[in-house]
């Protein structure tokens, strides 16, 4: 095997090692992510409970002031009583009296089922916040964890990057820049063996005539197909 091709062959390696740490590390981040929109999604059921609570409360101080007032005017009527003249008049406030005091009844009920909505909403929400109260303490102990493996991961990474420096600078040319193009391109494989004349990169057959040239020159070959550095490992004699 030529020597620059093996150079690239073991900064594959190193660069493969980079490309899984660095797959590792967003797959971490993205873990943050998903707990940071968990948690906006909690915060949210909670915040629209809140708001019908709050409703709920409007409406319940409405029908209490109505209710008062309804009250007062009833004492009213019932003052009245005391100065009624005759029984057509009697009958009349009689009447009324009957009619608030129907009407009250109806606004005491309308009351009683608001505020017994209101106590179902404040259940809701104590437990989604004790929910998110749980979420939160449990996420604190894995952040940690992650955060840890994080700092690992940063810390291979910058070993490897100065290990692929040292490697990179025995590379001729632009022959770098060819690699890099392919190893991107290529999912991260752009040094790849012909094994019984087959390319390992894409398992397509390497023409002979280009399998003894890969052998005998010190020039860059390309498989045809997938278009990667060849090498042929040399034959034990
Ligand atoms: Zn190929």
């Amino acid at each position: 095997m030529h020597a620059q091709i093996e150079i690239l062959a073991s900064l594959q390696t190193v660069d493969r090692e980079i490309k899984e740490q660095t797959g590792l590390k967003q797959g971490l981040l993205s873990e943050f992510q998903t707990k940071e929109k968990e948690f906006q999604a909690k915060k949210r059921e909670v915040e629209v409970l809140a708001a019908a609570y709050a409703e709920k409360e409007k409406l319940r101080a409405e029908k209490d002031r109505v209710f008062q007032d309804e009250g007062r005017k009833a004492t009213d009527k019932r003052m009245r009583m005391n100065r009624i003249k005759n029984v057509k008049e009697l009958q009349a406030l009689q009447r009324e009296i009957d009619q608030t005091r129907e009407s009250n009844g109806d606004l005491e009920e309308e009351l009683i089922k608001i505020m017994q909505d209101m106590d179902v909403l404040k259940a809701q929400i104590q437990t989604k916040e004790s929910e998110m109260a749980a979420m939160r303490e449990e996420w604190q102990n894995k952040q940690q964890e992650l955060k840890t493996q994080i700092t690992g991961i940063d810390q291979s990474v910058s070993e490897a990057a100065s290990r692929r420096q040292s490697i990179a600078s025995q590379v001729t040319g632009d022959l770098i820049s060819r690699y890099e193009l392919i190893f991107s391109r290529r999912g991260g494989t752009a040094v790849v063996e012909v094994a019984s004349g087959i390319c390992q990169g894409c398992y397509m057959n390497i023409p002979p005539q280009l399998g003894n040239e890969i052998i005998r020159s010190d020039k860059v070959h390309l498989c045809p197909s997938c278009q990667r550095i060849l090498y042929i490992k040399p034959v034990a004699e």
